[in-house]
């Protein structure tokens, strides 16, 4: 890699990218259980379409009209109010440089996803971050107090797993300022419907979601988002076209008609196996969060040690650095419960060998 150093001052980055961190994570190992995707693998429908293949000599879809429509006809509404991305990271980012100028603010939640004031700084936006209420759910008069030109929600949030009530959301839609970003990727474990399908009739409000979570689809960034047409028209000039590549989109539709049933199945499969998880956790003084989503948050001052212990047996898990109101905590994702029993085996040998007070 080039040293910065030995760039003339006129080719030198933004300033204010230095201080912004390269996103790292650790994946690769044998289990993974640190980004909460679904750990029973790639629905059969879309799977079967990843091993036929097709012909990728042409430019897929600009703005992927095929996903628009699968979308808007399980939500019940046009598909001018949807737009596609790279993921809901992509979809994430390019709300923000649409609807914020530099200079501008964004609140959120905190803690909450990680790459959110990262995408915010990139594009010049400054996150303000609003602590979360007791019970660990998005504090509405702080969020709103913010004047911020975008409120981002997260519900439930990443990576307290913590639900907000529909009242709340609602009383943050009909007062904010600017618009509302809510963040619904891990909405299916929660049983409730979310606000999806009210989306483009509520004025300001865009909702997001993923293909990465329940429908097992991480590693070929599938992400959507409902809106107003006007929105939708808006985000999608700061996205532009072929952000979905020919494949993707082949098999997310499968994976939103097709697959739906084997979907609804891994989710109550998960939902059983993050209860029984947080049974086996409190049983070893190691109380989680309680959780709305497919992981399960877990605070400790043990967090690095365990999460090292583990990785040495091949299992990931995220430790979290001081979270505010948490302090040190692991998240682990709820997978088959052979999974979760390794792990569980893991974490009880490396409680056997823990210092005391290790951090
Ligand atoms: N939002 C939340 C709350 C997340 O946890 C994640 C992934 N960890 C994302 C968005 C991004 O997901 P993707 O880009 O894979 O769709």
């Amino acid at each position: 890699m080039m040293s910065l150093n030995r760039l003339a001052p006129d080719q030198l980055p933004r300033p204010d990218f230095a201080s912004i961190p390269r996103y790292s994570a650790g994946a690769d190992a044998e289990v993974d259980l640190s980004d909460n995707t679904n750990q029973w693998g790639t629905p059969p429908a879309a799977a079967a379409v990843l091993r036929e293949g097709l012909d990728v000599s042409r430019y897929p879809d600009m703005y992927g009209d095929s996903l628009k429509r699968t979308i808007a006809k399980m939500a019940g509404f046009g598909p001018e109010c949807v737009v596609t991305g790279n993921g809901s990271d992509d979809v994430l980012d390019c709300v923000i440089r649409a609807f914020a100028s530099p200079g501008d603010t964004i609140a959120h939640p905190d803690p909450t996803f990680v790459m959110l004031p990262v995408f915010a700084r990139i594009n010049g936006i400054t996150p303000v971050p609003v602590p979360l209420a007791a019970d660990f759910s998005m504090d509405a008069d702080a969020l709103l107090a913010t004047n911020a030109r975008i409120i981002y929600l997260c519900s439930p949030n990443n990576p307290t797993a913590s639900p907000t009530s529909v009242d709340t959301i609602r009383r943050i839609i009909d007062n904010a300022r600017g618009l509302v970003l809510l963040d619904e990727a891990y909405v299916e474990f929660t049983g409730l419907q979310g606000f999806l399908a009210e989306a483009p009739g509520l004025e300001r409000v865009i909702v997001c979601r993923t293909l990465s979570k329940a429908y097992g689809l991480a590693g070929l960034r599938v992400g959507y988002a409902a809106a107003s047409a006007e929105i939708v028209e808006i985000i999608e000039k700061s996205r532009g076209p072929f952000k979905l590549n020919r494949l993707a989109e082949r098999a997310a539709v499968e994976a939103l008609t097709t697959d739906t049933d084997w979907v609804a199945a891994r989710v109550r499969e998960a939902v059983a196996s993050r209860d029984r998880l947080a049974s086996e956790l409190v049983a070893m003084s190691l109380p989680p969060l309680p959780s709305a989503a497919n992981f399960l948050l877990v605070p400790t001052p043990k967090a690095f040690v365990l999460a090292k212990s583990l990785r040495d047996e091949g299992i990931a898990i995220r430790p979290f650095r001081d979270l505010p109101g948490i302090g040190d905590a692991f998240r682990i994702t709820a997978g088959p419960w052979p999974v979760m029993e390794r792990a569980l085996a893991a974490l009880r040998a490396a409680l056997r060998t823990a210092p005391r007070d290790a951090t």
